[in-house]
Order: C-alpha cells, then sequence, then structure tokens
C-alpha cells in the first residue's frame, strides 16, 4: 500500500491573490509529490510499507530520520493544504474566547504567530496546537517538526514557512507572507480540529473530519 499523494482540497488558483496559482501547481505537485515519493521508495520492500503515513511519521521519528523527513513532510503538507481557504472568515466566539484567554487579544495571538514564524532560522512550520494541559501553544518546528510525532500535542493549524511557500510571490519576504497568511486561513478548520479532540475524551483515537478528505489527521495514544 503506498502513500497517495492527495490532490488540493481546491483549484491551484483559489488563493490568488494572496498565494499564486504557479506557487500552488509548484509546492503540490514537485515539492509535495517529491516527500510522497521518497517515502514510497524509503519504505519499499520493507515491513513498513503496509502502514499508514501517520503511523510511519510516528514510527520513523527518533530512529530513521530521512524516512521522518519524508514522511512528516508529506503529512505537513496535507494538513497544510486544508488550513488555507478562499472564503476565510472569522473565528468562531468558542475558538475566540479560548485564544483570547491564551493570548489576551486576536490581534496578540496573530502578531505572536507571524513573529515565531519569522524568527524560526531556515525552514520549517509555525503551528497552532492544544497541548496536553487543553491549552492553545505556538509552536515553531524546524525542517519537517510535527507537533504529533514530536510532541504528542493536536495539530490545529499550520503555516508552511519553507521558501518554496512564498518566494516566487513575496521573495525574501517571510514577514509579509505570514501577514497575509491571515486572508487565506481557514477558522473552519481550526474548529474541526479542536471539536475532533474534545470528542474523544479518552483521546485514544482521534480523528479530524479531515481524514475523510484524505488528511491523516489522527492523534494516538497520549
Ligand atoms: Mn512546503
Amino acid at each position: 500500500m503506498a502513500i497517495e499523494l492527495p490532490p488540493l482540497p481546491y483549484p491551484a488558483h483559489a488563493l490568488e491573490p494572496y498565494i499564486s496559482n504557479r506557487t500552488m501547481e509548484f509546492h503540490h505537485d514537485h515539492h509535495h509529490k517529491k516527500y510522497v515519493d521518497t517515502t514510497n521508495a524509503l519504505i519499499k520492500g520493507s515491513e513498513l510499507e503496509n502502514l499508514g503515513l501517520e503511523e510511519l511519521m510516528e514510527r520513523a521519528h527518533g530512529s530513521n530520520p530521512k524516512l521522518y523527513n519524508n514522511a512528516a513532510q508529506a503529512w505537513n503538507h496535507s494538513f497544510f493544504w486544508h488550513c488555507l481557504t478562499r472564503s476565510s472568515s472569522a473565528p468562531s466566539q468558542d475558538l475566540k474566547r479560548r485564544l483570547l484567554r491564551q493570548f489576551d487579544s486576536l490581534d496578540h495571538f496573530k502578531e505572536t504567530f507571524q513573529n515565531e514564524g519569522k524568527e524560526l532560522f531556515g525552514s520549517g512550520w509555525t503551528w497552532l496546537v492544544l497541548d496536553k494541559n487543553g491549552a492553545l501553544q505556538i509552536r515553531a518546528l524546524k525542517d519537517a517538526g510535527n507537533p504529533l510525532a514530536e510532541l504528542n500535542e493536536v495539530p490545529l493549524l499550520v503555516c508552511d514557512v519553507w521558501e518554496h511557500a512564498y518566494y516566487l510571490d513575496y521573495q525574501h519576504e517571510r514577514a509579509k507572507y505570514l501577514k497575509t497568511f491571515w486572508q487565506i486561513v481557514n477558522w473552519d478548520f481550526i474548529e474541526r480540529n479542536l471539536e475532533s479532540s474534545n470528542r474523544d475524551k479518552d483521546r485514544s483515537v482521534f480523528h479530524s473530519d479531515a481524514h475523510a478528505d484524505g488528511v491523516h489527521a489522527r492523534l494516538k495514544d497520549v
């Protein structure tokens, strides 16, 4: 069972003018695909061949860096596409309340998130997660960093801050890209990830709704 490259959940031009068609095509059809293909090449003929992407990523973490990097990059990109939408709205009252509890104001949350992304040296991902105490936290993780595998935390939102995510549209201006990110954030997706984590109170298995769409957003037993 090979890992599959899921299609983008919207047309490649859907996020214009914030992210161009060209960026989305390169990002999905070349970068994301390469991680999927490399993962498949690394597991071919081994006992790992029949595992799902998430289990592969978790098994490889700490023991097989090359496989971990590729599997986590494949997982992160699948999740990232769902974090973006052409019709961004606003956080619901409940989500807003949770954000205010942790960050004082919505603006402060956004600024902190942007700043963490800007300050991350080199390539990586800026995440909003639910930590083990049920609090919202921002995590800036380097390279293929995935909070599920590395921190056992629930991913709620992510922004890809690898240069390939923004260079064609913003060149070196990562800060500008991060500021623009809010124009296309899928607040509903954050909400669905939160609801899924609440639903499974024992956290034995957490399926986000996106799983049905091909995103393997699932939290194993803590
Ligand atoms: Mn990327």
